[in-house]
């Protein structure tokens, strides 16, 4: 028999089957709400504190009140965990503005709606892995800071959401993204890196791409490991004769991309830097996290 899932909806733990949310929530009417995808390794919840930090951050760009504390937000996730039972997971947070009326106005709303899901991994298909990614720039850019800024990750990933539709009508998984300036932005739900002469390259926050957990990660790491990192701003022309292009986020962790716009990034394999990277962040990711079952208790 397949086991219960459970999910956090606002206070309760429902059935999969039972998690409804109403037709008049404004996260569903005008995608208003925040969001984090978090991943918890071997009973540790990855950079959990980084992961809330950045919901906290976008809920107060939007005005948006989460009526718990850092602490019971991560009780609340350590729950759902310990609720399924899981170790190795992928964790959905949603804080959307809660049930209001059909107006745009967020002042009809009475209460947030806080949503916890945790899922076994669905983890990328190991070819991606062997064989990296063969991406395309689309037309559509990233939104940029002077509409929605895009260190907000709100419930709004339409933008996104067209990016992914051009990779697919390309006959791709992936998808380079630019700003309106034309600058390489990031990838669709996903941050870029490029290597050239053992010095790291990714954009700068200010061209707009989401301040990623993963990359912030990757880094860290990078430094550890005596590679030159350089925040700065390149376009598609320094992607194509880059020597290793990855992209980094949650679910992918590292992930190489061999060919861009038909151009053969390297030797078309992922790249030895890449390679290390991608190992020495899995290595440390075992390692620190705000652990499930604290030392003292007693799985049950
Ligand atoms: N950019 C966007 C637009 C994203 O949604 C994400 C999250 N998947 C990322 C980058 C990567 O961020 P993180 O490493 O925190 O998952």
């Amino acid at each position: 028999m397949m086991k219960d899932q459970w999910i956090y909806l606002s206070g309760e733990f429902v059935k999969k089957e039972d998690a409804k949310i109403s037709v008049y929530d404004h996260g569903f009417l005008y995608g208003d709400g925040v969001f984090e995808g978090i991943r918890v390794y071997s009973g540790n919840v990855y950079k959990l504190d980084e992961h809330l930090k950045r919901l906290y951050n976008s809920a107060k760009s939007i005005m948006l009140d989460i009526p718990h504390s850092s602490e019971e937000m991560t009780e609340i996730i350590l729950e759902t965990l310990r609720k399924n039972d899981l170790q190795d997971a992928y964790i959905r947070l949603v804080v959307s503005r809660g049930v209001g009326n059909l107006g745009l106005d967020p002042a009809s709303c009475s209460s947030p709606q806080i949503i916890a899901i945790a899922e076994e991994l669905a983890i990328y298909p190991k070819e991606f892995y062997e064989n990296g990614l063969d991406i395309v720039t689309v037309a559509t850019r990233r939104n940029s800071p002077d509409v929605l800024s895009p260190k907000v990750k709100s419930l709004n990933y339409l933008n996104n959401i067209l990016v992914k539709i051009e990779a697919g009508l390309a006959g791709v998984s992936e998808a380079l993204m630019l700003n309106s300036e034309g600058y390489v932005a990031e990838g669709s739900a996903d941050n870029i890196f490029i290597i050239r002469n053992n010095t790291l390259y990714t954009p700068p926050g200010y061209i707009g791409a989401l301040e990623g957990i993963t990359r912030a990660a990757i880094m860290e790491l990078s430094e550890e490991l005596g590679y030159t990192l350089k925040e700065e701003p390149f376009t598609r022309h320094d992607v194509y004769t880059a020597d290793e292009v990855f992209l980094t986020g949650t679910a992918a962790e590292v992930i190489a991309v061999v060919k861009v716009d038909g151009r053969i990034i390297g030797d078309g394999k992922p790249g030895y830097h890449t390679n290390v990277l991608l190992d020495g962040f899995r290595r440390k990711v075992v390692q620190d996290g705000v652990k499930i079952y604290s030392a003292n208790e007693v799985k049950a």
